[in-house]
């Protein structure tokens, strides 16, 4: 999953990039408000994680521009301030989440985990296809009951099927999201992946290929969601 984070602190943000990145995410990072708001209203991001202080426009002016252009992901608000009208102009102006400063690096990755799981719809804490599960909480997958040993990036596509059953993937949606931007992947290197990844499932039809169209994660019919 691809996310945004907006934080004119260099230190802070460098800090919350390699903690995201730990946890598997694919992050950006923006200094200041007004390459933040072309940033998210220009690339396909999953979440971002936005300050309010910014220099050149401030972080909510910066997410009333993505909601305005039509940016639904989930967004959590990071700041110094913490008194109530400052968060209630944080919802009004669409925030997911609030975080105040001073946080723990930790409970940046677990709101984050948990608002992308609502954004999923299911609100589950483990997404099923099948025999695969996929525990949002601790971003593990097993299959059949067996943890599955997969790499960084096999881990983000299956992620990011996991978060779009049943839904039309084409290569660019999936590079997209499991790749930074200024890396821009061989178009064949997602081919070789899902492979890879198929391989390891050991159901070749779970993740069927659509011709000349992209991917699509197929949930079984007995699979439920479970909370
Ligand atoms: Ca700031």
């Amino acid at each position: 999953m691809r996310v945004l984070v907006v934080e004119d602190d260099v230190a802070l943000a460098a800090q919350l990039q390699q903690t995201l990145r730990d946890a598997g995410f694919v992050v950006e990072v923006e200094h200041d408000g007004e390459a933040a708001s072309f940033a998210g209203s220009e690339e396909p991001y999953d979440a971002a994680v936005l300050d309010l202080g910014l220099p050149t426009k401030d972080g909510l002016s910066v997410l009333r521009d993505w909601r305005e252009s039509g940016c639904h992901w989930p967004v959590l608000i990071l700041t110094a301030r913490n008194r109530w009208s400052d968060k209630v102009a944080g919802f009004n102006a669409g925030a997911d989440d609030y975080l105040t400063k001073p946080f723990v690096m930790e409970e940046v990755v677990l709101r984050l985990r948990a608002m992308l799981r609502r954004a999923s719809g299911s609100g589950a804490t483990v997404l099923r296809a099948g025999d695969l599960e996929y525990d949002v909480a601790t971003s593990r997958f097993t299959w059949q009951g067996q943890m599955l040993g997969l790499t960084a990036q096999e881990h983000k596509i299956l992620a990011y099927f996991m978060h779009h059953p049943g839904e039309l993937l084409t290569r660019t949606d999936i590079s997209e999201h499991v790749y930074a931007r200024d890396l821009d992947p061989d178009s064949n290197t997602i081919d070789v992946l899902i492979g890879r990844i198929r391989r390891k499932l050991g159901a070749p039809n779970l993740i069927a290929t659509e011709r000349g169209q992209g991917f699509r994660l197929c949930i079984p019919p007995s699979s439920a969601v479970q909370s």
